[in-house]
């Protein structure tokens, strides 16, 4: 087949995945690899950032092995990725030791002094997520490593400079290494160079869906490509996924419903609520982002089915579940089995399960734990609603996506419509959409987003049942105050 190709990629925790896709949306091609953790010691989390980029090139090279994917027919690669996770370069662009993990916990020391400069900067504050406190743990515990620095780059950005040769960024992955201010656009040159850092180092920052060059002879030669191929400007796997969930609209929100849970809202508000959720800017210009998020999700449906009903598939469970009133006969559940996210962040929550008597079945714990699941939504759809108004439509992706009874569910306990887009993998065609608005294809990433949004499903809330859930979710909400009053509340 002839045509046009744009190749999206992303540069997940777990795993790498890349998709071919056609100037109409159509994927013509998907490939993945494992990527692998390497711990380094207590809550230290590295890996070989090479031999990580190498997974994405074995990926690009199976999708041409595809039979409709010519070399030539594709135009542009793009990204989507994970933020946080960085490398450290010497002079001739190579990493002087392993990547460090977003998940790497080494620098809450660091991070708190870090935090503290910020804000009596007046910058935002500085979590041990973020790049910038392993940094100065770099250079005091490797200070020789860190003399022979040149360049440090996050993730992505290391993977755009091994195509292109350039160094560059956007604003949400240069944000999330906390030295630089997004609201200001400019890198904080105290925390640079608290971090042992300088201007020199660092990329520079354009936006999701610019281009950021053409692919060097040696990556040209290495993918099979030609050196004519562009290479666009990519951002954090969130936001690219309500970019291919054609999330690009105020009052639209994606939802991933997968280990965990986590809800884009796009914005016409650059909102500020320290504390209570972040915030940040959407791929497409002049939008913002506001994200909500739960710890556990997917992964307590997860931990049920392996713990007590190990023969039994999701769709089983689901359709037994079905099989119970709304209310689980008055069974609660409590699915911070992790703690909380916002508004409460607790560490120290724990979950619960409450009401039971000698008649429940496995069907009615089943009910209540993905109930509770869909509270934690609804929860956060009314904090969301507090900060940037009202939800009017949830796109949902992730494992959970695939239940037509959860995502119905979801429609009648929250009174939001859900829909699920026809595309599983909206973070990898989110950056192909990137690619083709760099290559010319789409005037701006939002005209691409909407013209391939395909629906398969729209789950439109029954209000016959709204009083049935909201006693649930009475019920749910009073569970919680028993046993952890306010949780602690941290908003503010
Ligand atoms: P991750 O968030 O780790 O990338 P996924 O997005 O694949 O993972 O989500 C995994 C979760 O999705 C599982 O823990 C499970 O709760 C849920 N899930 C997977 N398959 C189904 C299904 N067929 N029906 C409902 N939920 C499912």
């Amino acid at each position: 087949m002839s045509g046009e190709f744009y190749i999206g990629v992303d540069l997940g925790t777990t795993a790498v995945k890349a998709v071919a896709v056609g100037r109409d949306g159509r994927i013509a091609a998907s490939a993945s690899r494992e990527a692998r953790l390497d711990s380094a010691g207590p809550g230290r989390l590295e890996f070989d950032a090479d031999a990580y980029v190498s997974l994405a090139f074995d990926c690009i090279r199976e999708l041409l092995d595809a039979a409709d994917v010519e070399a030539k027919s594709v135009k542009a690669i793009g990204l989507s990725s994970q933020a946080q996770t960085f490398v450290v370069l010497d002079g001739d662009g190579r990493p002087l030791r392993p990547a460090v993990s977003w998940l790497d916990v080494r620098a809450e020391a660091e991070a708190a002094e870090l935090s503290a400069e910020s804000l009596r900067l007046g910058h935002g504050g500085i979590n041990a997520i973020e790049s910038g406190p392993k940094l100065l743990w770099l250079k005091r515990h490797e200070a020789e490593v860190m003399s022979r620095a040149r360049r440090v780059l996050v993730i992505p950005d290391y993977f755009i400079f091994r195509l292109t040769g350039r160094a560059v960024s956007d604003p949400t992955t240069a944000g999330s290494t906390g030295l630089y201010d997004r609201r200001a656009g400019t890198w904080v040159a105290e925390l640079l160079k608290m971090c042992g850092l300088n201007t020199e180092m660092i990329p520079e920052v354009l936006f999701a869906g610019d281009a950021a060059g053409t692919l060097t002879k040696r990556a040209a030669r290495e993918l099979g490509l030609s050196e004519d191929v562009l290479v666009a400007v990519g951002t954090n796997d969130q936001s690219v996924g309500a970019v291919g969930a054609g999330n690009v609209t105020p009052g639209c929100a994606s939802m991933a419903l997968g280990t965990s849970l986590a809800i884009v809202v796009t914005s016409e508000k650059d909102v500020r609520i320290p504390g209570a959720m972040a915030t940040g800017v959407h791929p497409v210009r002049g939008l913002y982002i506001a994200l909500a998020f739960a710890k556990t999700s997917g992964v307590v449906l997860r931990w049920f089915r392996d713990t007590l009903a190990p023969a039994a598939s999701y769709e089983e469970l689901f359709r037994e579940l079905a099989s119970v009133p709304i209310g689980s006969a008055g069974v609660s559940c409590l699915p911070h089995f992790s703690g909380t996210g916002p508004p409460t962040y607790n560490a120290s929550v724990r979950g619960a399960f409450s009401g039971l008597n000698l008649s429940h079945t496995r069907a009615h714990v089943a009910r209540a734990v993905v109930e509770s699941l869909t509270f934690t939504i609804r929860e956060n759809l009314e904090l969301l609603a507090e900060v940037v108004g009202r939800v009017r439509e949830l796109r949902a992706i992730g494992g959970g996506a695939r239940s037509d009874t959860w995502l119905q569910m979801i429609a009648d306990a929250t009174g939001v419509v859900v829909e699920r887009p026809a595309t599983s993998e909206a973070a990898c065609l989110g950056a192909a959409e990137f690619a083709m608005t760099a290559a010319g294809a789409f005037p701006s990433v939002r005209e691409a987003s909407l013209a391939l949004y395909r629906t398969d499903r729209r789950f439109e809330p029954d209000r016959s049942l709204w009083r049935a859930y909201d006693e649930a979710y009475g019920r749910y909400r009073a569970l919680f105050e028993s046993l952890y009053g306010d949780g602690g509340n941290a908003r503010g």
